[in-house]
């Protein structure tokens, strides 16, 4: 069996003791799952103690409630890839430190390099800032389109602060129907004779930057 690069970048930092998250109880390195030939990619912030159990992103409650939320857009799990800026939990649930973030984030870029989406859905404040390289805060910013280099970024307010914060749910939600009328107007017709040999998220074609959303940052 071949081994395909994302998963020799996963077995790569399978032991990572690049910061000190690796001397600080995690129990493993929680890499990504999902779709390696998928469009659409999430990405959250850090594991916390399900994800760290389990190796896997976004198993326990806010992950739950991001299942039904991608149901919501017309969205699976298998159509998806899914993964954190922080790749270990950081202790107490506590927020990353730049060093950790500063660490971790070339992996998280390979990952998207080597995935390939065109559309990024940024979950929450430290992934939106840290592909979009500004201190800007997620609600001035969420659930809108703005075209990087390489794809389209679309960040979204965390589930779990939904979960800590019920007010935000209704809005969570709302911002995830803008995501679906954002897809439904950028997703190419399926192909009825397509070949591919895994479910791949929709074909998007998006159209080319709107400049009026740059002067979000003023
Ligand atoms: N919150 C995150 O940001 N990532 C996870 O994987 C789980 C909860």
């Amino acid at each position: 069996m071949t081994v395909t690069p994302l998963q020799e970048l996963a077995d790569f930092l399978h032991d990572c003791q690049r910061c000190k998250l690796a001397t600080l109880g995690r129990s493993q390195v929680v890499f990504g799952v999902g779709n390696p030939h998928a469009s659409i990619m999430f990405v959250g912030e850090a594991p916390g103690f399900n994800e760290d159990q389990k190796g896997e992103p976004f198993v326990g409650a806010a992950g739950k409630l991001l299942n039904d939320l991608l149901t919501s857009a017309g969205l699976s799990r298998d159509q998806i890839y899914i993964a954190n800026v922080i790749k270990c939990r950081p202790p107490n649930n506590r927020d990353p430190e730049q060093d950790e973030v500063e660490t971790c984030k070339p992996f998280l870029l390979q990952q998207i390099q080597l995935i390939k989406p065109t559309l990024v859905c940024t979950l929450g404040n430290w992934a939106t800032q840290t592909l979009l390289e500004r201190k800007v805060g997620i609600t001035k910013v969420k659930a809108q389109a703005f075209h990087l280099k390489d794809f389209v970024l679309f960040p979204l307010l965390h589930p779990a602060a939904a979960l800590h914060q019920g007010n935000l749910l209704p809005t969570l939600k709302e911002d995830f129907k803008k995501l679906k009328e954002f897809l439904d107007t950028n997703t190419a017709p399926a192909e009825p004779t397509s070949t591919s040999p895994t479910p791949s998220a929709p074909v998007l074609k998006i159209e080319s930057p709107q400049p009026a959303q740059m002067d979000l940052f003023g």
